[in-house]
């Protein structure tokens, strides 16, 4: 199955980096297609039909305080055109719940993602609301405890993430099921020639050709690494908080 990815923004540009690396290569294979769409097209005309020159996707929020709200009747022209019926609606935002990779691995069985890229102070929150009544599953993830000034980010880095999940978008399978996160650790740490590099030499049982020892070395590593940078990944058994 071809994953359909498409993404509405007020910045298309942006989303150029998308033919870069391995994901412009599986863009043009059978794997994934992507397309982009400019909220700025939907917002030709005004929620009263009269032609809207300034093309505005923004308002001022109702109750007051900072910043602008991008405006609902403009987001349900765009998703109305572009999410099919097996579509997933994923709205960056950083009061979204975390975006990890049990969440991208789901995702990549989606047959089509569509990608909400808020700006200002986000979508008006009807949108999600009205998307997930009328039935679509509706994703509100969030990168990360920081805010950036738009989803736009957020959206390559997620769609990075999940596509690279897809069967076949690797070249090497095996290299997705060793790393970070795939068995809720950190991966160990990973070496290369030459052995001694400015007086650091690479662990002796890495070139000891002893798999079974190796693979008990790289967990322990693993669990070291978990307990002293991400304590909260690790199950009480082994020391962690959960
Ligand atoms: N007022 C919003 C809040 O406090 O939750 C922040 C809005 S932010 C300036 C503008 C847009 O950037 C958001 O709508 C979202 O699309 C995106 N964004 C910012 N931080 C993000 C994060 N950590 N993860 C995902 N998207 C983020």
């Amino acid at each position: 199955m071809r994953m359909r990815i498409d993404v509405v923004t007020i910045f298309p540009e942006f989303f150029g980096v998308l033919d870069v690396s391995l994901l412009g290569k599986a863009r043009q294979s059978e794997l994934v297609e992507t397309h982009v769409h400019d909220l700025r097209d939907y917002a030709a005309f005004k929620a009263d039909g009269s032609p809207d020159v300034h093309r505005t996707v923004d308002d001022a929020p109702f109750g007051g305080g900072a910043g602008m709200v991008m405006k609902p009747d403009v987001w349900g022209k765009a998703l109305d055109d572009v999410l099919k019926p097996t579509g997933v609606l994923v709205i960056p935002s950083p009061a979204g719940v975390p975006f990890t990779q049990a969440l991208a691995a789901e995702l990549s069985e989606a047959p089509q993602l569509v990608f909400a890229c808020g700006r200002y102070e986000g979508i008006d929150a009807r949108v999600a609301e009205h998307y997930a009544q009328d039935g679509y599953r509706v994703v509100e993830a969030s990168l990360g405890d920081y805010v950036l000034n738009g989803g736009e980010v957020a959206a390559v880095a997620m769609i990075e993430a999940i596509t690279r999940l897809i069967p076949g978008f690797m070249g090497n399978a095996q290299s997705i099921v060793e790393e970070s996160h795939a068995d809720g650790l950190l991966e160990y740490p990973s070496y290369t020639r030459p052995a001694s590099w400015r007086g650091l030499d690479v662990p002796d049982i890495l070139l000891s050709g002893h798999h079974a020892r190796i693979a008990e070395w790289r967990h322990a590593q693993q669990l070291e690494r978990t307990r002293e940078r991400r304590p909260d990944l690790l199950p009480p058994a082994e020391g962690g908080a959960w």
